[in-house]
């Protein structure tokens, strides 16, 4: 199909595409559940459901940014999140294709342990948001210059970390704010620190109080 031709169609069929993201979104909730399985964030789930993500043009999706947030919008930017999830994720629908990939990632930051989210390091905290999305979802989008809205540089740190973690240790760091098992994991507390000194390295990713 042409550009041209895809635009039309998605334009007769928003209605469909949005029955069929609020679907995905359902079943976003399904496998982060069972992703983290382990360590009980049943109460954060059950919040999560009754905050069904809103899928936005790009005008209503700018408008709710300048809402919550008093910085100009990232170039690029697909969706955010309030890191407290008191309130449903914002996805731009401008690039259907992305839009559940998108979606994924903003529900993870949803998932995740207020503690880490408040104390890491911002590429840490986007690195691994996106590595876990990529594994959930199999989509990847690694090329810096094409996708840096998905933070390529600090998601490959991030799946060297997870590979090199093991099973369930930097999970328990993202929904538990537990870095036990990581430093073991790692051989200790100066590795864990030189670990997190790898990502505050990556300081390209300005904080952006709140919003992720
Ligand atoms: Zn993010």
């Amino acid at each position: 199909m042409e550009i041209n031709d895809q635009k039309e169609h998605f334009q007769e069929n928003q209605s469909e595409h949005t029955e069929k993201w609020r679907g995905d979104d359902n079943k976003a909730l399904t496998d982060i559940a069972r992703e983290f399985r382990d360590f009980k964030i049943e109460d954060r789930l059950e919040k999560m459901r009754g905050l069904p993500s809103k899928f936005e043009t790009r005008e209503e999706f700018e408008r709710d940014w300048a809402k919550k947030s008093s910085c100009p919008i990232p170039t690029g930017l697909e969706g955010f999140t309030d890191e407290r999830a008191t309130e449903a994720a914002n996805i731009s629908i401008e690039k259907p294709y992305i839009v559940p990939h998108v979606n994924m990632h903003e529900r993870l930051h949803q998932a995740s342990d207020l503690g880490f989210k408040s104390e890491q390091p911002r590429a840490l905290k986007e690195g691994l948001t996106e590595a876990l999305t990529e594994k959930i979802t199999g989509t990847k989008y690694l090329d810096e210059k094409a996708n840096p809205q998905f933070y390529p540089e600090a998601t490959i740190l991030a799946e060297g970390l997870l590979a090199k973690a093991g099973p369930g240790a930097v999970e328990k760091l993202y929904v538990r704010n537990d870095a036990s098992e990581l430093k073991k994991a790692l051989g200790g507390d100066a590795q864990y620190e030189a670990m997190l000194n790898e990502f505050k390295k990556l300081n390209k990713l300005q904080e952006n109080r709140g919003l992720s």
